[in-house]
């Protein structure tokens, strides 16, 4: 089972959060799809002809692109790869992008889901992020969405932002559940480096993230989707039994995956790739893959600290029978020894050889898996 990302980089305005890459400008989409074109016919030989069970567009902002760009992606990738006839194809949306006619022009494309950048149901949190969308479209093109026929819906929601209230979050999470959606993303606020949130930040115009009102938001999330009987199987992802994205799931199950235009990685268990971050150098130099790519080899320390990585993070665990097959005893004995410690401190459980963060590990996965790495 193997999977396709394809980075669609351009948006309406940049979110001042953001440091995914996309340009607010949309200038060069028409060269960019023929680059794209000539990409996914050029990359087959990646996946090996191993059946695509995931396409996944996201950037960038996927809902710019037409219904007629979408079916010229859909005939070129059905053309060089295996597609499953069951396959996931997710599109990324804006709401503001989201009308009647454009999801009626959907339902003809391959999309069969959406996840909608929802962010929060708000309008002062919209502008704290500088979104291009208000709260009354969010509630609309969930709406929409929902009559359409997307019943594969997924949203995101960001907590930790000044001024969203722990009543607030409620809010947004109790708007979530009256919507009867299974699948929720939500992540904590994160001011990355060089954005304009970080810029504003450290010239006082923005007010500064709170760590701890985050982290309580991350506890209030996880009570009331518990509660509602959402599965929380990955640490920003929740989903009723049965709508686990697959996309994603590929990502922390080491499953292969193959990501097309600018900045878009790809993993085939040995080796990551990465193309360049760069529009015009990516459509200019589309004909040399070689050029446009960079590639890792990655040693056995650094596939074992992914593994714990990801797997840390998921309802599956971190497999201690899985570390040893596939990296040898070194390792498991030296991660069974490192978790003895947050064992103790009740940060992580063990079950059938497994670990699994606690309720209260789950405030720390990063820093506890970083303490199982090797590397
Ligand atoms: S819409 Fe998404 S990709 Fe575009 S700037 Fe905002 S967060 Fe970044």
């Amino acid at each position: 089972m193997a999977g396709i990302y394809i980075h669609i980089p351009f948006c309406r305005q940049k979110c001042h959060y953001c440091n995914f890459y996309s340009l607010a400008s949309l200038k060069y989409a028409d060269f960019f799809i023929e680059a794209l074109l000539q990409e996914i016919a050029l990359r087959k030989a990646y996946l090996s002809d191993e059946e695509i069970h995931t396409i996944y567009l996201g950037g960038g902002t996927p809902s710019l692109l037409s219904a007629d760009s979408l079916n010229r992606i859909a005939d070129v990738i059905h053309a060089h790869y295996l597609v499953h006839p069951d396959a996931e194809i997710t599109l990324e949306a804006n709401p503001d992008d989201i009308s009647k006619d454009y999801l009626h022009q959907l339902r003809h494309t391959f999309i069969n889901r959406l996840s909608i950048g929802i962010q929060s149901f708000f309008d002062e949190d919209l502008v704290y992020l500088h979104r291009v969308h208000t709260a009354s479209q969010a509630h609309q093109a969930i709406q929409l969405a929902k009559k359409a026929g997307f019943d594969k819906l997924t949203i995101d929601l960001i907590y930790g932002i000044p001024g969203l209230t722990d009543e607030k979050w409620e809010a947004n999470i109790a708007a979530f559940l009256d919507m009867d959606i299974h699948h929720l993303s939500a992540y904590a606020l994160t001011v990355e480096p060089h954005t304009a949130l970080a810029h504003l930040i450290s010239k006082g115009t923005m007010q500064a993230v709170d760590e701890q009102q985050s982290a309580n938001q991350f506890e209030l999330l996880m009570q009331r989707m518990e509660a509602a009987g959402f599965i929380h199987y990955e640490i920003s992802n929740f989903a009723r039994p049965g709508h686990y994205s697959r996309h994603n799931s590929l990502y922390w199950t080491a499953g292969n995956y193959l990501g097309l235009g600018p900045s878009a990685h790809s993993f085939n268990g040995y080796s990551r790739q990465w193309n360049v971050s760069n529009l015009k150098q990516y459509i200019e130099q589309i004909g040399q893959v070689e050029s446009i790519t960079e590639k890792e080899i990655l040693t056995i320390e650094q596939r074992y600290d992914e593994y714990v990585m990801t797997s840390l993070r998921t309802s599956w665990g971190c497999d201690l029978e899985h570390i040893q097959n596939a990296f040898g005893t070194t390792y498991s004995d030296y991660c069974s020894k490192q978790a003895e410690k947050y064992i103790q401190s009740g940060h992580l459980t063990k079950l059938q050889n497994r670990y699994f963060l606690t309720f209260k590990g789950k405030l720390f996965a990063d820093g506890i898996a970083s303490e199982l790495f090797m590397v």
